[in-house]
């Protein structure tokens, strides 16, 4: 069984999302303060951990930094009512896996979560060499990737990138993010680079394939 643990401290919140998910099948358990969070992930095994930001005790920024930072890898989806672009960023770069913004439809929660699930299951069962999202399949030994059945050629770098988004389907990367795990190195702040390599891969796929997050980065959508 599915088990996800809410940190929540608004208790009509918490109580939505907790009635919501168990009626999905999901088993729940809610952390109100934020003291209780980090504890309660490394006692328990969670398989998927929905944050919110806005915690009294302790920011939620600071709690998703402590679990990143003493090896917590379950999926961690930040709840927060903050429509401040800056959280989101600053979420994700902390090792979020997404966000979603308060309020929001409890269907798109439930969707958000499963897409984490499912994609943690593939990334840490398999570590096969062929990923597939929807149309696009992409062979880390032979290098080979289709679209829509048809082969396409990428260059080193853009082969790179779409693994790299790949590897992440359905979740906003930043521009950070991907300037860091496909190049590797700092390139100055202001560099389009990662617009115009998205802009190669967009040709060779199709103008849909790869969503632009405004302000925040982009999201494969195969
Ligand atoms: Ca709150």
């Amino acid at each position: 069984m599915t088990s996800i643990l809410i940190a929540e401290d608004e208790p009509r919140i918490a109580s939505f999302i907790e009635k919501g998910l168990k009626a999905k099948g999901f088993t729940t358990a809610i952390a109100s303060d934020a003291t209780s969070v980090v504890p309660m992930v490394f006692n328990d095994s969670f398989d998927l951990l929905l944050l919110d930001l806005g915690l009294p005790e302790k920011d939620g920024l600071v709690v998703l930094e402590e679990l990143r930072g003493q090896g917590a890898d379950l999926p961690i989806i930040i709840l927060t009512a903050r429509d401040d672009i800056n959280d989101k960023i600053a979420g994700l770069e902390g090792g979020a896996d997404d966000y979603i913004t308060k309020p929001f439809r409890f269907e798109e929660l439930v969707a958000r979560i499963n897409l984490r699930l499912r994609s943690n299951q593939t990334t840490s069962t398999t570590k096969n060499t062929v990923l597939q999202v929807c149309q696009i399949v992409l062979d880390l030994r032979t290098r080979k990737v289709e679209y829509q059945g048809r082969q396409i050629e990428l260059p080193a770098k853009e082969f790179t990138l779409l693994e790299t988004l790949m590897t992440h389907p359905g979740q906003v990367m930043t521009r950070e993010q991907l300037l860091d795990r496909v190049w590797g190195y700092d390139y100055s702040p202001g560099s389009n680079i990662v617009d115009v390599y998205i802009g190669y891969l967009r040709k060779k796929l199709s103008s849909e394939a790869i969503e632009t997050v405004r302000g925040v980065g982009y999201r494969l959508q195969g």
